[in-house]
């Protein structure tokens, strides 16, 4: 019988509500955290030494893509996910109305990764190829959305905002996400690239809350302006509460576009991977692999943890997870810091010789080893 009473001993633990790396046990009783000193009032406890690791609240990827069979991009959630050291991962778009259930049972029904997401604005998501939103006859109605808003694993809406997806559609697709996402309180996550539609048209319809992925990308058109300064509607939108993400993906994640915002703003901002089937080899790797580079861009490791713990967790209004306070859910990342010298690529081929690498040693969901080294 599997324990409910577990001690991580001897970590580091990195605490997202403080700021801070300290040596601390880490209690869990009943798959919630606990306070050291009320477990140790009970017998029959799993003590795990996890001897120098960091520890800290499970880690959220806000933007992965994992319908695998049903998309061309899916790859499995385990593998990017616990056995990443990744507890929750948010499938940003694979899935629309009308192949959610399809998603929900062959996939998120059966994965030990608890997956959520972002239900795209095209209901047919991207089962029928990368142009969803070029028909705005495919985009999903509210009555449509209302149904699937009684679905707990749907998060927010996805709309991707690049010349390649809505063709002739322009800024139509985000218009009809923003009266969607009005109507059920849901944040968007908008993905920006290519354009059409520009950011100038794009930035204005998004509010407090909402998502940008792909924020950092080197295309041209981006956040910042030739001179490096960022874009007027931009500036405009951080300072109304929208949010950044990375988003890292194939093609939409640049050394030099992040070390120009680094240089000049201070705005938070998320991490996650844009990871899939095509690029979880190269360029990205994990989420793990992508924080090592921010890592080496001079982020330091407890705000790193942060982006991907507490900062995502509220971006998608989960309360229960990205914390170690007590009561909230024991979903933990067990990881190490390796010198390494290795040399990681952006989206854009440029080299980073990366000197520390994080990389996962144990996973725990509500209180469980699901993931060992
Ligand atoms: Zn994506």
């Amino acid at each position: 019988m599997m324990k409910n009473r577990v001690i991580l001993k001897n970590g580091y633990a990195v605490d997202p509500e403080t700021l801070t790396i300290e040596k601390r046990d880490i209690a869990i009783l009943d798959g919630k955290f606990e306070k050291l000193e009320v477990l140790l009032q009970f017998e029959d406890i799993e003590v795990i030494d996890i001897k120098g690791s960091y520890v800290a609240p499970g880690f959220i990827d806000l933007h992965v893509h994992v319908f695998k069979d049903y998309t061309e991009l899916g790859i499995d959630p385990d593998l990017i996910g616990i056995q990443q050291g990744v507890t929750t991962i948010v499938d940003a778009g694979s899935a629309g109305a009308q192949n959610y259930s399809t998603f929900k049972e062959t996939v998120i029904d059966h994965s030990k990764t608890e997956i959520l997401s972002f239900l795209n604005i095209s209901r047919k998501g991207l089962c029928h190829g990368l142009s969803e939103l070029s028909n705005l006859e495919d985009l999903m109605t509210i009555e449509e959305a209302k149904e699937m808003k009684n679905n707990p694993s749907i998060v927010g809406l996805k709309a991707r905002m690049s010349g390649s997806v809505v063709k002739e559609s322009g800024i139509k697709p985000l218009e009809h996400a923003r009266e969607v996402a009005d109507q059920l309180d849901f944040p968007i996550m908008v993905h920006i690239g290519n354009p059409p539609p520009n950011l100038t048209e794009i930035f204005p319809l998004l509010k407090k809350g909402d998502i940008v992925t792909h924020a950092f990308h080197g295309k041209k058109h981006g956040i910042l302006s030739d001179s490096g300064e960022m874009i007027h509607e931009a500036f405009e939108a951080l300072e109304r509460g929208v949010c950044f993400d990375v988003g890292h993906g194939t093609s939409s994640f640049s050394y030099e576009t992040l070390k120009k915002f680094k240089s000049k703003y201070n705005y938070p901002f998320t991490v996650s991977t844009d990871i899939y089937l095509k690029n979880y080899k190269k360029p990205v790797g994990s989420l793990m692999q992508t924080m090592s580079k921010l890592l080496e861009l001079g982020y330091p490791l407890e705000v790193l943890v942060k982006k991907v713990t507490k900062d995502a967790a509220n971006t998608i209004r989960l309360s229960d997870q990205g914390t170690f306070k007590v009561g909230t859910r024991a979903d933990v990342t067990v990881f190490e810091i390796i010198d390494g010298n290795e040399t990681l690529i952006d989206s854009e081929g440029k080299e980073l010789h990366c000197k520390k690498l994080l990389k996962p040693n144990l996973t725990i969901r509500e209180g469980k080893v699901v993931f060992k080294k």
